[in-house]
Order: structure tokens, then C-alpha cells, then sequence
């Protein structure tokens, strides 16, 4: 790898190593606000940090995505090189603990916080158990495995609201003498106003690009070209000061409107007034602590304030919570994916990805594999190549799909009810959904993509973490996005979304009555017309069969 400017940085900058006590610092772990770093005097402290082409060729992850992990850890090394840390950096091209381990050899025991990651953890297990790392506990986290108690019903299931309540209790955050500020512990229907224009948008940050991010950059377009995606530097928060100036940003342009237009979606805007802190967050470069804190500070209204912060200390740390408590759903089915999936490539690039890039080769222990192969509804059919950019004809997929590969980014009503209706309403594997998502966005990791995608965004584990399904016809996307304005279907009409959804409910009646929530729906579909629900479902197997020919789908297909 080409490391040169970088590299003769952190020589010139790198201290003496005699005497220290060893930690290693996972990728997803850049910081010195939280752990031996932020306690303990830089001088008697070193790190280890370790480049892994490895891992980035786990799976055909976006280029944005290996920018920012790459940049992130080699400013680290520089900000902890210049604090007086001794720092290690090292290349290693296969399974971390086999870098590991003979550094623990050199350096004696290494002492690392937990692994947020699940398939760091299992490759790290031998070293862990075996004592040469050591493991604290991650400092990152604002709740504790016991705040899981509040949020598990007799039935088994876990919901986000109980536990949210319990951490506001518990913590005391947004609580008046007992009771939650304004009288509720959620403002969330007040939050739900589509978006025309006004307030105008925020445009999103850049940040300089150094010569070491441009060296990433370079590396990245030299050895990881046939990853997709494009890698724009300019949007890569890259060091501590970025990812300080991107919560700035949030917290000046976002934050007052983040709640009405919360659930909105727009072409004009791709985050709208969403923040855009995931994945800074999810390298511990920004800390929850500090972001909840700062947000109870600003004076902006309470619906915002609270919606915001039940992402934070809500959604975020309960998708933690369950996939640690279900070991990452593998608790809810015996099958696990052999490795790693990638989604379906092959039908778009024409060739598989693991021909090109061989992992058995370096796969010197069976774990980590490839994941929990959960599919409450039995759904197994292939990701179409529209989620790889193919076109298909839908305007809300083939936008939404254009700013993923533009910028590894979009925001959650994007993902939940564009990116993995659509693919609900196509019985499209809920594994195959995980494994884009994990590859395609730039915050995406075990513990916080397959909660989201498996258990939220596809109903894969049932009604474990959601009430139901989260699917919709073309009327809720046009009432929450313009995307129905610039398409070739008319939502009141001839929009196949919304036949896709009665197929949906009528294939899967079976497994959905019963569910309370969906009683409305369930009780219409009775009323639908044999003829109706006989072009719901050719409207499905032929958009089906289009999608997966990389085809885009015929403007009159409902009539055909
Ligand atoms: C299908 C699907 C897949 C998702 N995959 C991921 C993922 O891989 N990584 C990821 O960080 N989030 C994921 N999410 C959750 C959420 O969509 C993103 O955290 C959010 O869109 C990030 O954009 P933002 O920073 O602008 O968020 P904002 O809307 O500004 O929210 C603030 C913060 O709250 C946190 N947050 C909100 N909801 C969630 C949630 N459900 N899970 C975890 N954190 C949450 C994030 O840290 C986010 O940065 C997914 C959601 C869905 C429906």
C-alpha cells in the first residue's frame, strides 16, 4: 500500500515506545475522549492501529466508506502521535488476530475496549480468552445491557419505547421531577410534515482535504478501484476538528427543524434536516455523551430537542442492545451465511465478488461468517440490479439508490420506507438486504445494520424488535417526498408500488392476520376485487422478472 506521505509523518512525529502500556484501537474506535486515552498520561501510553485490505475486501464496500475508515485512522495516528503516544501502525492483510498476537508477543498483553463490531470480537476471541488483550468495556455506550430488562415483553420481544422510557428515568434525561418535559415521552406525531421548500434545505458540509486524506484518496483509487461508489474527499469528516465542525454544522442548520421533517423526503435535498452524524458517531468520533448533551443545551422546540435525542439515546443504543442480547439474531435461526454475502454483485458487474477477491485464501479460522439468515416471511428472492444503479423506471428507487452510490449516505425514511419497502414488496431476501446496506453506507456495522435492515427494515425476525412489517403503497410515498412529481407513473394511478403492496398482503395474509396493526389493510384486502388481486400479482411476478433482467420497467405495466 502506498503510505509514503503518511507514513514519514508518523515516523517524524511517532515517540519513543520503551515502557508503555499497549492498547489497541479498533477502526471504529478513533477517539481519546473515552477510555486509557482519555484518562491516562499520552507518555506512558501506545496504540496499535491496524490496516486491513483484508477486511475491505470483505465485501464490495463503497469506496466513500474505505475513505473514511482509512482517513479516520491515519489522522488518529497523527493527533495521537503529536499528544506524546507512541503509535504502531501497522498493514496487515488477513484476520486481526494473526497481527495481533505477534505484537503481543513484542509488546506483552494488549489491552483493548470491547469491540463494538461482532466479527472483530469472534476473530479477536482467541487472543481475548486466551489473555494476551485484555478487554475493558466500550466507554462509548450510554446505556447498560440491564436497560434491556425494561424493554423485553413476556412474549420474548423487545421495544425500543419501553426502553427509551427506562433511560430517561434511569438517566434523568428530559425529566422534570419525575416526569418527562412536556408531559410525553414522545413527540413523534407532531413530527411527521412533508416538505415543500421552506425552510430552505441547508447545503451539506465539506471539509478540507489534506495531503493525507489525499494519499488515502490515491490509495483508494490505485488499489480498491473495482469497489463501487464514488469517493468524494471533500465529504470525508476525516479528523477530530471535521468532526467537530460537521456537529456544528447539525447542530446551526438542522437541529431547530429536525423534527417536523423528520419522516420527509425530497429530490432537492438528500438529508434534508437530518444530521448526518451516523457515521462519525459510529467511529467514536463523536461521542453520544457529548452530542446529548450539547442538544440539551440549545434552545430550539421540545418536539425537535426530544426526537432528536431519542434517536441518540433511543434507537441507536437499543439496536446496540439487541443484537448483543440475540447474538445478532443468530438466536432466532440455526442458519448462518457461510461468508460474507455481497448482495447480489455478481448480476450487475458480471462476475462474482469473491472470484475477484479470495478470502478462503486468507481464512485461516471458520468465523467470522457470513451472518444470521433470518426470514420471517420466507423471502428469497435475489436484490434487483436497480439497487446497484440500474435503472427500473421508479423514480423514488432510482433517486434515492443515485445518492447512495454518490455519497454512501441517505436518511432513515429513505432507507426504511423507499429502499426497503420496495424490496419487502419484492420478497427480496432480507440477508441480501443487510449485506447492500452494510456494504453501501458509510455508518454501517453489524451491530447497528442488521438490527436495522433484518429486523426493521424487512420484518426478517418478525415481530422481535417492530410491530409490523414497515410497508407502504405509492400514497405514502407521494404524500412524504416529491419523487411521484418527477415519475413516469401517477401514484393515484399507474404506480406498480402500490399493487406491489397488495400482492404483499395478500401472499403473506397468512402470516400477517392476526396482527393487530394491520387490521385495517388486512380487512381492505378482503374487499379487493378477484380481478384486482389478479393484476396485483402479475404486476409482481413481472416487475420481479423486469427488475432482475436489469430492466426498466414498462410504463404501462399495470395495464398490460
Ligand atoms: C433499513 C435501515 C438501515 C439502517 N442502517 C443503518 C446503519 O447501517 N448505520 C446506522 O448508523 N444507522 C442505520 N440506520 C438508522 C438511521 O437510518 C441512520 O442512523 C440515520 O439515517 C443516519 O443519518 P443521520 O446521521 O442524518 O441521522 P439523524 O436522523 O440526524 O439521526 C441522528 C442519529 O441518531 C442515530 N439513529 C437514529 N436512528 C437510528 C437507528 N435506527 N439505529 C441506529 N442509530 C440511529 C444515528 O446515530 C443518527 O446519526 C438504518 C435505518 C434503516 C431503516
Amino acid at each position: 500500500m502506498a503510505v509514503k506521505k503518511f507514513t514519514s509523518l508518523l515516523h517524524h512525529l511517532n515517540n519513543a515506545e520503551d515502557g508503555r502500556r499497549w492498547l489497541y484501537v479498533p477502526y471504529d474506535q478513533v477517539s481519546d475522549k473515552i477510555g486509557p486515552l482519555a484518562r491516562e498520561e499520552p507518555e506512558k501510553l501506545g496504540i496499535i492501529l491496524v490496516e486491513n485490505p483484508w477486511k475491505a475486501a470483505r465485501r464490495p464496500y463503497h469506496k466513500q466508506k474505505l475513505g473514511l475508515i482509512l482517513a479516520n485512522l491515519r489522522h488518529f495516528a497523527l493527533e495521537q502521535a503529536r499528544r506524546g503516544v507512541a503509535v504502531r501502525h501497522v498493514v496487515t492483510n488477513g484476520p486481526y488476530h494473526l497481527a495481533l498476537e505477534t505484537l503481543s508477543r513484542e509488546l506483552g498483553q494488549i489491552t483493548m475496549m470491547e469491540a463494538a463490531e461482532r466479527e472483530l470480537r469472534i476473530d479477536l476471541e482467541g487472543l481475548t480468552t486466551g489473555g494476551a488483550i485484555k478487554v475493558i468495556p466500550h466507554e462509548g455506550w450510554l446505556t447498560k445491557a440491564a436497560d434491556m430488562e425494561a424493554a423485553k415483553s413476556k412474549d420474548g420481544s423487545y421495544r425500543m419505547d419501553s426502553f427509551y422510557r427506562a433511560v430517561r428515568q434511569r438517566t434523568g434525561i428530559l425529566m422534570e421531577a419525575g416526569k418527562p418535559e412536556g408531559g410525553k415521552y414522545s413527540f413523534d406525531s407532531e413530527n411527521r410534515q412533508a416538505w415543500t421548500g421552506q425552510p430552505e434545505a441547508p447545503a451539506i458540509p465539506t471539509f478540507e482535504i489534506d495531503e493525507i486524506t489525499e494519499e488515502v484518496g490515491d490509495l483508494i483509487n490505485k488499489h480498491f478501484a473495482h469497489h463501487p461508489g464514488t469517493l468524494d474527499l471533500s465529504k470525508i469528516p476525516a479528523t477530530a476538528k471535521d468532526a467537530l465542525t460537521l456537529w456544528q454544522w447539525a447542530r446551526e442548520n438542522c437541529l431547530t427543524y429536525f423534527g417536523p421533517f423528520e419522516d420527509a423526503m425530497s429530490s432537492r435535498s438528500n438529508s434534508l434536516f437530518h444530521t448526518r452524524i451516523s457515521a462519525a458517531l459510529n467511529i467514536c468520533r463523536l461521542l453520544p455523551a457529548q452530542v446529548v448533551t450539547d442538544t440539551l443545551e440549545l434552545d430550539i422546540p421540545l418536539a425537535c430537542k426530544e426526537g432528536f435525542i431519542r434517536q441518540i439515546i433511543g434507537w441507536r443504543e437499543f439496536v446496540h442492545k439487541i443484537h448483543r442480547a440475540t447474538d445478532g439474531f443468530r438466536q432466532q435461526t440455526n442458519e448462518t451465511a457461510e461468508e460474507p454475502g455481497d448482495a447480489n454483485y455478481k448480476a450487475w458487474a458480471k462476475k462474482s465478488w469473491h472470484q475477484q477477491v479470495d478470502l478462503k485464501k486468507n481464512k485461516q479460522n471458520v468465523e467470522p461468517d457470513g451472518g444470521a439468515l433470518c426470514s420471517f416471511l420466507g423471502s428469497r428472492n435475489d436484490l434487483p440490479q436497480a439497487y446497484w444503479g440500474q435503472q427500473s423506471g421508479l423514480n423514488c428507487l432510482d433517486t434515492v439508490i443515485k445518492t447512495v452510490w454518490d455519497e454512501g449516505y441517505s436518511h432513515h425514511i429513505t432507507r426504511l420506507m423507499v429502499l426497503s419497502n420496495i424490496a419487502n414488496l419484492l420478497d427480496i431476501s432480507p440477508r441480501q438486504l443487510t449485506d447492500w446496506f452494510w456494504l453501501a453506507y458509510t455508518d454501517a456495522y453489524d451491530w447497528v445494520v442488521e438490527p436495522n435492515v433484518m429486523a426493521m427494515g424487512t420484518y426478517g425476525v418478525g415481530g422481535l424488535m417492530t410491530t409490523k412489517p414497515y410497508i407502504s403503497g405509492a400514497a405514502y410515498i407521494n404524500k412524504m417526498s416529491d419523487y411521484c412529481r418527477g415519475c413516469r407513473y401517477d401514484p393515484a394511478k399507474n404506480c406498480p408500488i402500490t399493487r406491489l403492496y397488495w400482492a404483499f398482503l395478500e401472499r403473506h395474509n397468512d402470516k400477517l392476520s392476526g396482527n393487530q396493526r394491520l387490521a385495517m389493510p388486512l380487512n381492505s384486502l378482503k374487499k379487493r376485487s378477484l380481478k384486482d388481486k389478479s393484476i396485483d400479482k402479475a404486476v409482481f411476478e413481472k416487475t420481479l422478472q423486469i427488475l432482475n433482467d436489469g430492466q426498466i420497467l414498462p410504463v404501462d405495466i399495470v395495464s398490460q
